[in-house]
């Protein structure tokens, strides 16, 4: 697991995105960090992260992840990120590798559900319990034949049956930032990026300024109903 692959794709000097420095490796058996970003780039999709020996696990999961056990969804595995890279919601620049708006979707720890990650990753079985803002509870990335590349092999990213379960669309019924609460075209407009690209990946993207006044609207009726 090195940086290398994802420096070698980056010009730093263009884009925001932190280089990563050296880390301390991660003891194994005990919680790291974990972060859904959502990223609209040529396509829309969410990057699914785990902290493990010192860098970011990272899988790019074209639908986003889902709270419902019976449904299933891919996640390509990307290159390793940088730990910092956790914390990056902004603009990276048209033209450059992945450019587009990112926002940390959803942020936390994980634990591995059985002490060894190194073993569960090589057999392509990997249960983990999340404690984010958004998404909690058991969940597991399984290896899967058919799709993928030597360098990009394809997992299924699946909810366990738990109290966390849920049916409906979490990506939907949660759209916003879990660092600053901004939608994606928000993140795009102060981060000097393509405002309705971004729009498009938030829910009622095109007609939400449109919602936002009908909500207040009805607030307003509201209050003068009292
Ligand atoms: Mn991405």
């Amino acid at each position: 697991m090195t940086l290398n692959e994802y420096r070698k794709k980056r010009r730093f000097s263009a884009t925001p995105e932190p280089q990563g420095k050296k880390s301390a490796l991660h003891k194994s058996g005990t919680s790291g960090i974990f972060v859904v970003q959502k990223h609209a780039a040529t396509r829309l999709h969410y990057d699914f992260r785990l902290e493990w020996n010192g860098v970011l696990l990272s899988w790019a999961v074209p639908k986003g992840p889902s709270t419902d056990p019976s449904v299933k969804r891919l996640a390509m595995q990307v290159e390793d990120h940088p730990l910092e890279y956790a914390n990056f919601e902004g603009v990276i620049p048209a033209g450059e590798y992945g450019g587009g708006t990112v926002m940390v979707w959803d942020t936390g720890t994980w634990d591995p559900e059985s002490p060894d990650v190194n073993a569960a990753l090589k057999k392509g079985d990997l249960k983990f319990q999340l404690h984010g803002k958004k998404l909690r509870g058991s969940w597991v990335l399984v290896r899967t034949r058919g799709f993928g590349s030597a360098t990009r092999t394809s997992w299924l990213l699946i909810k366990h049956r738990d109290q966390y379960a849920r049916a409906d669309d979490i990506t939907v019924a949660k759209p916003a930032s879990a660092l600053s609460g901004r939608l994606l075209a928000e993140v795009a407009r102060d981060g000097g990026g393509d405002v309705a690209k971004a729009a498009s990946g938030d829910p009622n993207g095109a007609a939400k300024p449109a919602a936002r006044a009908n909500r207040t609207k009805k607030a307003r009726a509201k209050r003068a109903a009292r």
